[in-house]
């Protein structure tokens, strides 16, 4: 795994041109997305409002209108002719002919109506009296009881006629009410302006937040990007290796003058050892990319192992091994039943001598190696304990690292190339199951691999 703090992860992430090209293309696509987004919300939230004080301005002038509507019913005599009583009920009034300038705008009208405007017209349209605001060339007529916007030198009104009638039920004339729709105009005017600086803020903040956000999403992938670099690189080297041993070899037995029978034997017995060596190493490798595009999973192969058989079967089959090395390997088994687990007999055999195979080649003669089964709760437990050489506890975390070897010619002696606890681990983790290690430098490490049980075994 690599070892990389965020700061020069970022860094190094940024001066890689296709991630940065990726990182730009995602947050602008993000913003664009967002962008359209915001745009249509703020345009969906400025026309809410709009139709919101539309409705209520409506509402308020159909109100205002049928109620002057209904009081001036009740007190109009004669046709186009206004009575005092009528006078009354409106506020600011006045006569066209007689006591006012119907066409001076603006005047000051009392507070209650300062919007608002009325107008009365005889049946032939003809204008009579008014009261209220006073707009300068407002069109007279409009369809009886219809609301309609009018405008009038840039300014808006809004109107609603009337049919007017006298007591007795003839038709009188019209009542016009109006009412201005300039605070309501520049109220939606504030509104446009803040949705329009507001916007651009906001798509700035959404920018920043997504060039951010894209950072945090490109992370893991340029750390597997960069994992899978370094793993090509390792296994590179590892192959080169056996490889040069194997040209140099050919090259200095070509260049011998004569060939006797012992050295072509020797050179083809290096040739031997490194091709053994190349191809575990591809072995191996093709078991972790396996495992790792999910293709040596178990299902298909699950079976039900006895532990039992596992372990006293590998302890035999590298007892050889162990007095090569002049090691001592023992088992024991601190279970009287079979335990049993599901998986894969070939990979939990791989498994556990990698682990006994390992211990003895990191322990010096005369030691030992013991191999022990128990059952913990719902699992089965294998411990690997040597009396070798250890291992430090910041090496302890790396050791399952693919090519990870803690002393590289030692390990290379033993032929290893640093894939194989990698292995175990993988294998481990396919079974439901880990492996974690406890040591001590100079008096010898401890594996301990926890397998779960298969159902009918559990307590
Ligand atoms: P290798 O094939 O090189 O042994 P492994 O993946 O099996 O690679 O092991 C990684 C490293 O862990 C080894 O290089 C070795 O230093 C260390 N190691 C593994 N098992 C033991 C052990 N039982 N005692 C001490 N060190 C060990």
């Amino acid at each position: 795994m690599l070892r990389i703090n965020i700061q020069t992860l970022d860094k190094v992430m940024h001066e890689n041109k296709l991630f940065r090209r990726t990182r730009l293309s995602l947050a602008g696509w993000y913003v664009m997305v967002m962008g359209v987004i915001l745009s249509v919300c703020s345009l969906g939230f400025y026309e809410a409002i709009l139709h919101a004080h539309r409705v209520t301005i409506d509402r308020e002038l159909q109100s205002v209108g049928t109620t002057i509507h209904d009081s001036l019913g009740t007190v109009l005599e004669q046709p186009a002719q206004v009575t005092l009583a009528a006078t009354r009920i409106l506020p600011d009034f006045c006569l066209v002919e007689t006591s006012c300038d119907a066409t001076q705008e603006d005047i000051e009208a009392v507070p209650e109506t300062e919007n608002y405007y009325l107008r009365l017209l005889d049946s032939s349209k003809k204008l009579i009296a008014v009261a209220g605001l006073r707009p300068k060339g407002l069109q007279l007529t409009t369809p009886v009881s219809q609301l309609k916007t009018l405008t009038v030198n840039g300014k808006r009104y809004r109107q609603i006629s009337l049919m007017l009638h006298t007591q007795d039920g003839s038709q009188w004339g019209y009542l016009l009410v109006g009412r201005s729709l300039q605070d309501f105009d520049e109220y939606m005017l504030t509104v446009a302006y803040t949705i329009l600086f507001g916007l651009p803020m906001g798509i700035l903040s959404i920018a920043g937040a997504s060039w951010w956000l894209s950072k945090k999403a490109m992370r893991p992938i340029y750390l597997s990007y960069r994992q899978i670099q370094q793993f090509t690189a390792d296994a590179a080297h590892e192959l080169r290796t056996p490889l040069a041993a194997i040209r140099a070899n050919v090259e200095s037995t070509l260049m011998l003058p004569k060939l006797t029978e012992a050295e072509a034997r020797e050179t083809l017995e290096i040739m031997g050892r490194q091709n053994q060596r190349l191809s575990q190493m591809v072995a191996d490798l093709l078991i972790l990319c396996r495992m790792d595009s999910g293709m040596e999973k178990l299902p298909q192969k699950q079976e039900c192992i006895c532990l039992n058989d596992l372990v006293t079967d590998i302890a035999e089959e590298l007892a050889f091994l162990a007095v090569a090395a002049q090691v001592k390997l023992v088992s024991e088994i601190i279970v009287s039943q079979n335990v049993k687990v599901m998986g894969n007999t070939e990979q939990l055999y791989r498994l556990v001598s990698n682990l006994v195979v390992n211990a003895i080649h990191y322990t010096l003669p005369e030691g030992e190696v013991k191999l022990t089964l128990e059952v913990n709760a719902n699992f089965a437990l294998i411990h690997v304990k040597d009396t070798g050489v250890g291992i430090l506890e910041k090496e302890q975390k790396r050791i399952f690292e693919r090519f990870y070897r803690v002393n590289s010619d030692r390990s290379r002696q033993t032929g290893g190339s640093g894939l194989g606890l990698s292995i175990a681990l993988a294998i481990a983790q396919c079974h439901q199951g880990n492996i974690n290690v406890k040591s001590q430098p100079g008096q010898g490490s401890t594996f301990t691999l926890k397998l779960p049980l298969s159902m009918g075994y559990r307590q």
